[in-house]
């Protein structure tokens, strides 16, 4: 039985419905909130695993739109808590995701290793972490891995710079090139213990240390010929690409509008327990109101446009026919990260300069998302990446006014 069928099995006893992941939002993000007390999540990760959550790609495969609106509520929700734990969540989710629902049609191989592992990802209850490969080193883009084609399989040498949610993740799903044949996308399920897989400290050991991002180096990684996901130099390879990144671009603003949306609810509780000197309360004074006013219009906006770009990754039924539909979301997911990832920092700016000082006393949620959604921007794609795109699209020979933006 495929890990879809096993899943909408469970659906048919009624305890894996919409309404069944809602109720393991709540209590995943009550567990959230109660790890950050302790800094311990241990309980947060083991509830979350056994939750069917993390296994929500499985029984949407072929609804991108479907699964796209959940991911976004639940990691719109833990993002409100912790975007760094968001983020590494985010991780798990836009990887599994893009692997569940790559609408590919022509290369049935690659189908059948899909969905294998998005079996092999429910059976054992996996998260997944990932890495580009991409190092800090003297030049933009470098990749710090390669993999070497042997007899049995291949083997895997270099450092990638970012792995989110190294410490907990089971499978290791990584972007590498094979000497003289282009990219590949490896997995791996035995991250943790592999002695050929050296996890290291924290990457951002303060601000964001909690997304658990750490830098990965593979010391003669022997992998047999399964591993390989997908590889070489071709369409499918290309267009998985895009449209992984696409998920990625999607979810990130999903997370990070999180942090608006609860710096906003902060503001809210602020001007309504809080009097001036005349005895009335801040929420009724017109200028808050107006403030207050421009806070939730930016940050609607900001979600209809991320809500708007998921709409169009949902479009994408049928590859390589829908090409052309994978190119619009690949732009729209970018325009929605950018806008989206923009919106939340310049929000929760605003909300910690509404509520002043306080902002930073006895654990007040403002702090925490202060430090955190600073680094909403930063990536996936650097805005440079998402501006240079958008401008050669304008000015292209055709006039913008017939443009369809
Ligand atoms: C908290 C966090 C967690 C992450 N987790 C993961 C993970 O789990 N797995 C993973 O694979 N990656 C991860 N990443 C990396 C992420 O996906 C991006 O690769 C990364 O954020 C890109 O930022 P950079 O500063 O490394 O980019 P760089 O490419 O090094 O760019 C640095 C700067 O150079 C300039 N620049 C870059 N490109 C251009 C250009 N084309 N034109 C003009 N200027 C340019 C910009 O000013 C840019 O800010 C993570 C990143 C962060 C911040």
């Amino acid at each position: 039985m495929t890990a879809t069928a096993r899943i909408n099995g469970i659906g048919a006893d009624s305890t894996f419905s919409v309404e069944s992941y809602r109720e393991q939002m709540v209590a995943v993000c009550a567990a959230l909130e109660t790890a950050l007390i302790s800094n311990d999540f241990t309980g947060f990760y083991r509830l979350f695993r056994s939750s069917n959550l993390p296994f929500m790609p499985a029984a949407y495969q072929t609804d991108a739109t479907g699964l796209f609106r959940l991911c976004f509520e639940l990691l719109h929700r833990l993002g409100g808590i912790s975007p760094a734990i968001a983020l590494a969540i985010e991780n798990h989710f836009y990887v599994t995701s893009a692997i569940a629902t790559f609408p590919t049609a022509n290369d049935p191989a690659m189908d059948r290793r899909r969905d294998a592992l998005v079996d092999s990802i429910c059976d054992q209850r996996m998260l997944v972490a990932n890495t580009n490969s991409k190092v800090h080193g003297g030049k933009l883009g470098d990749i710090g891995t390669h993999a070497r084609r042997e007899e049995h399989g291949f083997r895997i040498n270099g450092k990638a710079a970012y792995t989110s949610l190294a410490t907990q993740g089971d499978l290791l799903v990584f972007l590498t090139e094979i000497r003289d044949e282009g990219y590949a996308f490896f997995a791996i399920a035995n991250m943790q213990g592999n002695p050929a897989v050296e996890i290291g400290p924290y990457l951002f050991p303060s601000a964001m240390r909690d997304s658990d991002t750490r830098q990965i180096v593979f010391h003669d990684l022997v992998v047999p010929h399964e591993s390989l996901l997908a590889g070489g130099k071709n369409q499918d390879v290309s267009q998985l690409v895009s449209f992984e990144m696409a998920w990625h671009q999607l979810l990130i603003p999903a997370l990070y509008l999180g942090a608006a949306a609860r710096a906003i609810e902060e503001v809210r509780k602020f001007l309504c327990a809080t009097q001036g000197r005349d005895n009335r309360p801040l929420a009724e004074l017109d200028g808050m109101i107006i403030d207050v006013g421009r806070l939730a219009i930016d940050y609607r906006g900001a979600c209809s446009i991320v809500w708007q770009a998921g709409n169009a990754l949902g479009e994408v039924k049928s590859l390589p026919r829908d090409a052309h539909l994978l190119e619009k979301a690949v732009d729209l997911a970018g325009t929605a990260k950018y806008i989206g990832t923009k919106c939340s920092e310049a929000v929760v700016t605003a909300a910690r300069r509404i509520v002043g000082a306080r902002s930073f006393a006895g654990g007040h949620p403002i702090e925490r998302l202060s430090q955190e959604v600073m680094f909403a921007t930063l990536g996936p794609e650097v805005s440079a990446v998402i501006e240079r795109r958008a401008g050669r699209q304008v000015l292209q020979q055709r006039p913008f006014l017939g443009a369809c933006w």
